[in-house]
C-alpha cells in the first residue's frame, strides 16, 4: 500500500477531470519540514509555533525563536510557510498555567487574546519572525481572531515591530484563522484587510455547534460533511475568490480524503493537513471525477438540508466510483 501511494509523491493533487488543489502541511516542529520532500506537499499551510513552546515547557527567547523560524524557512527551500502565532491555552497549557483554569477554557483567555492583553510575548514572537525571515518571504497568521478590530490590533503590533528593524523580509503576508463564528459575520471588513484566511474546522465546528472538540461522545453528532457547513464553506471560498484573498482549510477535516474531495468540488483550492494525509488524498483525487460528484452532492445537500451528516452516502458513492 505504501509503495502504491509513493507514486503520488511527485504528482500534483489532481482529479481525473483536471481540477488541481494545492496541498500543504500542518506541522509544529522544524524537523517535520522533511515531510515536504517525502510527500511532495507544496508548502506549510499551518506551522503551529506553540508546539515548540510546549515541548520546551516555556516560550523560547527571541534569538532562539528567530533561529527556529529561519531554520524552518531554509529547510522549506522557498516553499511557502505560514507561521501561526502562539495558540496557547485551553488544551495547550504551559506548566503553571493550569491554576487559571476556568469552566470553559476553550472559550477563555487563550491564544491571541493573551497576545493582545500581554503584548510583550506576542511582540517578541513577531520580532523573531521578522528577524528569522530577513531577506525571505514571511507569512504570519493569527489564531482565535473574533473581530476585525483584533486582527487589526495584531497586525499593528507586527508593523510596529517591523518599523524597528533594519533587515526586513522580502515580502510579508498577514492572515488569520477563521475559527470563531463571530468573524464569519464581519467578512467584508476582514477580506478588505487580510491577505489570506484559513478555516480551522476543529475550533469552528466546536463553536458553531457548541460541541467540545475533545468529547468523543459528540464526535458523531455534527459533521463538516453536512448541508449547512458545506453551504458556509462554499460561500466563504467564493467570497474570498471575489476579493482575491487566499482561502484554505487547515482543520483535521481537510486531511480526510473524502472531505478533501468534497471541498474541491465546492471550490476550495488549498488544503493543509498532516503529512500522513497527503498521499491518500492525492490517490483519491486521481480516481475521482468532480463533474460526476457535483450533481450527487447537490442532491444530497438538498435532501440533507436539516443538517444530518452526508458522510455515509458520500462514502458509498466514492466506493462505487
Ligand atoms: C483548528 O482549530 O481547526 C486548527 C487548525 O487549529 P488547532 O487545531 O491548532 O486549534
Ligand atoms: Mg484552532
Amino acid at each position: 500500500r505504501a509503495a502504491e501511494l509513493a507514486v503520488f509523491r511527485d504528482r500534483p493533487a489532481r482529479t481525473r477531470d483536471g481540477t488541481e488543489v494545492t496541498l500543504m502541511l500542518n506541522v509544529g516542529l522544524a524537523f517535520e519540514i522533511d515531510q515536504l520532500t517525502r510527500t511532495g506537499a507544496e508548502g506549510i499551510g499551518l506551522y503551529r509555533t506553540e508546539i515548540a513552546a510546549l515541548a520546551a515547557a516555556r516560550v523560547p527567547g527571541v534569538a532562539a525563536q528567530a533561529a527556529e523560524y529561519r531554520r524552518v524557512l531554509q529547510r522549506a527551500d522557498g516553499k511557502r510557510v505560514v507561521f501561526r502565532t502562539l495558540d496557547l491555552g485551553a488544551d495547550k497549557l504551559l506548566p503553571g498555567e493550569a491554576d487559571d483554569q476556568v469552566e470553559n477554557p476553550a472559550m477563555g483567555w487563550r491564544s491571541l487574546r493573551v497576545g493582545l492583553d500581554r503584548p510583550a510575548i506576542l511582540r517578541k514572537q513577531l520580532r523573531a519572525l521578522l528577524m528569522g525571515a530577513a531577506g525571505l518571504d514571511l507569512s504570519v497568521m493569527f489564531p482565535m481572531v473574533a473581530t476585525v478590530a483584533e486582527f487589526r490590533a495584531a497586525r499593528d503590533l507586527l508593523e510596529a515591530e517591523a518599523a524597528r528593524l533594519d533587515e526586513m523580509p522580502n515580502r510579508i503576508e498577514i492572515g488569520t484563522m477563521l475559527e470563531v463564528p463571530s468573524l464569519l459575520f464581519q467578512l467584508p471588513g476582514l477580506l478588505a484587510e487580510a491577505d489570506f484566511v484559513s478555516l480551522g474546522t476543529n475550533d469552528l465546528m466546536q463553536f458553531l455547534f457548541a460541541a467540545d472538540r475533545g468529547t468523543p461522545k459528540l464526535a458523531g453528532r455534527y459533521d463538516v460533511l453536512s448541508a449547512p457547513v458545506l453551504e458556509l464553506i462554499e460561500g466563504l471560498a467564493a467570497a474570498c475568490a471575489e476579493e482575491e484573498v487566499g482561502f484554505s482549510i487547515c482543520g483535521e477535516s481537510a486531511g480526510r480524503p473524502l472531505d478533501a474531495l468534497v471541498f474541491a468540488a465546492i471550490g476550495v483550492d488549498t488544503l493543509s493537513m498532516s503529512g500522513a494525509s497527503i498521499l491518500p488524498v492525492k490517490a483519491l483525487f486521481a480516481e475521482a471525477d468532480l463533474a460526476a460528484l457535483r450533481p450527487v452532492l447537490r442532491e444530497l445537500r438538498r435532501a440533507g438540508a436539516a443538517g444530518s451528516s452526508l458522510r455515509e452516502p458520500l462514502t458509498a458513492w466514492a466506493r462505487e466510483h
